[in-house]
């Protein structure tokens, strides 16, 4: 009862909000951009609602109960909505217009294909624009992870966490999966009493111990950022619109780390225009979440092992929050322009960071990552993933996922910021947020906003074969402007004095005083070939082994497999069993399987790793360990 009269008032509201917020509402007859990886017939049918109803069972595994979707039917004479999906099971489809009944309707499912799942075609009567689909999740959905209390930090209460982004939002909810469709939310949620539901989006009735939780998101997003996540959760405030969700173990740790979160907002609002989603919230997931952080809109979803105790990797909240502008509001509008999301994201992370804890950060910040970016592209195995413009026909945009649009992207707005000067730019990217608020962008686009306003004002100062370089090449252009840092420069200096004899006693003096990423670029810029000595005695004197600090360990364990230096192996497989984030696992395995020895470890590690892991950092793995011969 309390429920149908729920959905009643969400579509009212909703249809409400379409008449005041058309600010928010991509213009009627602007095609929708077509993405490979997408069934949906957006030239009949263009999704602006959904109203969801879902129950989380932790013993099946599965959520199930229904799901709304309203369309703006731009052909009346369509018969037919095809919705994506992937291994969901379809229990019944009802249709309606927009006033009248429910009625039940005819639906089949295509042929599930590995890349994308299975469309489900809805037979539409004449003027229907709405559907009711009810349905169940499967217990394997690629976007959803069920955890076992033994995965949890509070080992009493399993947990649920959704990760949509790239196409995974349609294994838990049938709809139009691509990020050129936008739609508001209204969600009521079912959960186990003692389980606390969060969404992105604004809770707006639940409270602990009820199972029973309400949200809304009245901001349109694309299917990507729909978000969930249920476990024993609590909440902490750290400013009047910023706070921590985790579990009770973790929240006071979560919230001294992330405590300049509002400092962040302040510079990036500065910078690049109003905060548009009213909070912004961060919620810390068990350690097997596969990515650092997912910028789910008003509550960004991060993996504790960004909690290091002396806030060295918070520059994750500054990424996650620039989302804010760059993705969340101008949103690529196909997975092959991924690079206008996370290379502008890439570019104010630093520009956030530099603001927030100075130049000589960010510049660290900027060195590591174009280290990243050439070990990336050394490990694609396509070509044209090495460029920024990859080419997705027939692929999930995962399979070409790398450090690539980041670090190449940000790489190029460096050098446009260098060529056209801070300010001209600055103005240049506030002006494209706003002009593109809740849109899909596309590079041709962003190439024409460049022609038209920086280069019209400056036309000498890039060349236009100088862009085509950058969004084509598979290297870092010879004119690109590169990231230096001193800081990293000594640390070079100090690690050549030690390799050609200095002590143990003065390479410590020295280091006494390094951040987080002068010991990742210490470590990571030894030889691969050492004598265990000289490995034993540093591991001795600053316990790398055993160092606390995920990242840190990471490049250790990677010069330990290098090295074969056996004495760190327990405490990688602990690590590698503990922690499921892709980036801090994957290259592990990838090193181990390059001799025959390290692929059995690999594969004995991953034995008793494997179950604890996410589906999708399961599929990084697998391919790596999958026997060469078949
Ligand atoms: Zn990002």
């Amino acid at each position: 009862m309390q429920s149908s009269v729920w959905r009643a008032a969400g579509l009212a509201a909703a249809i409400l909000l379409m008449a005041d917020c058309s600010q928010h509402v991509a213009s009627p007859a602007r095609a929708v951009p077509r993405d490979a990886a997408t069934s949906a017939n957006v030239d009949a049918f263009v999704a602006t609602h959904l109203v969801l109803d879902l129950t989380a069972d932790f013993d099946a595994k599965t959520l199930s109960g229904t799901a709304e979707l309203l369309f703006n039917r731009r052909d009346p004479k369509a018969t037919e909505v095809v919705l994506d999906t992937r291994d969901l099971l379809i229990r019944q489809v009802e249709t309606a217009t927009r006033e009248g009944p429910w009625t039940r309707s005819t639906h089949r499912l295509d042929l599930a294909t590995p890349a994308f799942g299975s469309a489900l075609r809805i037979t539409m009567p004449s003027g229907a624009d709405r559907v009711r689909i009810a349905y169940s999740s499967s217990p394997a959905a690629k976007g959803l992870q069920w955890l076992t209390p033994a995965q949890t930090a509070g080992k009493k209460q399993p947990f649920l966490f959704s990760q949509a982004q790239a196409i995974n939002a349609r294994s838990f909810i049938p709809l139009q999966d691509m990020p050129g469709v936008r739609v508001t939310y209204e969600a009521t949620i079912r959960t186990p009493a003692e389980l606390v539901a969060v969404m992105a989006a604004e809770r707006t009735a639940g409270e602990a111990g009820t199972g029973l939780f309400h949200f809304s998101m009245p901001q349109p997003i694309p299917s990507y950022l729909i978000a969930i996540a249920i476990g024993d959760l609590r909440f902490k405030a750290m400013s009047e619109r910023t706070g921590v969700w985790a579990e009770p173990a973790l929240l006071d740790a979560a919230a001294r780390e992330f405590e300049d979160t509002e400092t962040m907002m302040r510079t990036a609002e500065a910078l690049y225009g109003p905060y548009r989603w009213g909070r912004y919230d961060l919620l810390v997931l068990p350690p097997s979440f596969p990515f650092g952080g997912m910028e789910n809109p008003r509550v960004t979803f991060a993996t504790p092992t960004v909690i290091a105790g002396d806030k060295s990797l918070v520059a994750l909240v500054a990424h996650e929050l620039a989302h804010s502008w760059s993705g969340n509001l101008a949103t690529n509008a196909t997975w092959s322009d991924f690079w206008l999301n996370e290379g502008f994201t890439t570019y104010l992370e630093r520009r956030i960071v530099e603001a927030t804890y100075g130049k000589g950060v960010a510049e660290m910040h900027g060195v590591i990552g174009l280290r990243d970016l050439a070990q990336s592209r050394r490990d694609l195995t396509v070509a044209r993933d090495r460029t920024l413009q990859p080419d997705l026909a027939g692929r999930d945009p995962d399979e070409a996922y790398s450090t690539v649009p980041y670090e190449q992207g940000a790489l190029f707005l460096s050098f446009l910021e260098a060529k056209f000067g801070r300010g001209a730019f600055d103005q240049f990217l506030r002006r494209w947020f706003d002009e593109h608020a809740f849109q899909p962008v596309t590079t041709a686009e962003f190439l024409e906003a460049l022609r038209t306003q920086l280069m019209a004002a400056n036309p000498t100062a890039v060349r236009d074969d100088e862009i085509q370089e950058w969004l084509q090449s598979e290297t870092v252009p010879a004119f690109a402007v590169l990231p230096m840092s001193d800081a990293l420069v000594k640390v070079e200096q100090a690690r050549d004095l030690w390799l050609a004899g200095g002590t143990i006693d003065a390479l410590a003096k020295t280091a006494s005083a390094w951040s987080t990423q002068e010991w990742m670029h210490f470590v990571d810029a030894l030889p691969r070939q050492m004598e265990i000595g000289r490995l034993r005695a540093l591991d001795r004197r600053f316990s790398l082994t055993d160092s606390q600090n995920a990242e840190i360990a990471h490049v250790w364990f990677r010069l330990a497999i290098a090295n074969r230096y056996t004495a760190a192996y327990p405490a990688m497989e602990r690590y590698m069993i503990r922690i499921g984030r892709r980036k801090l696992i994957v290259p592990l395995y990838r090193d181990l399987s390059a001799t025959s020895d390290g692929m059995a470890l690999a594969t004995r590690i991953y034995a008793k790793a494997r179950d604890g892991y996410h589906p999708l950092a399961q599929g990084a793995v697998d391919v790596i360990l999958k026997p060469k011969n078949s």
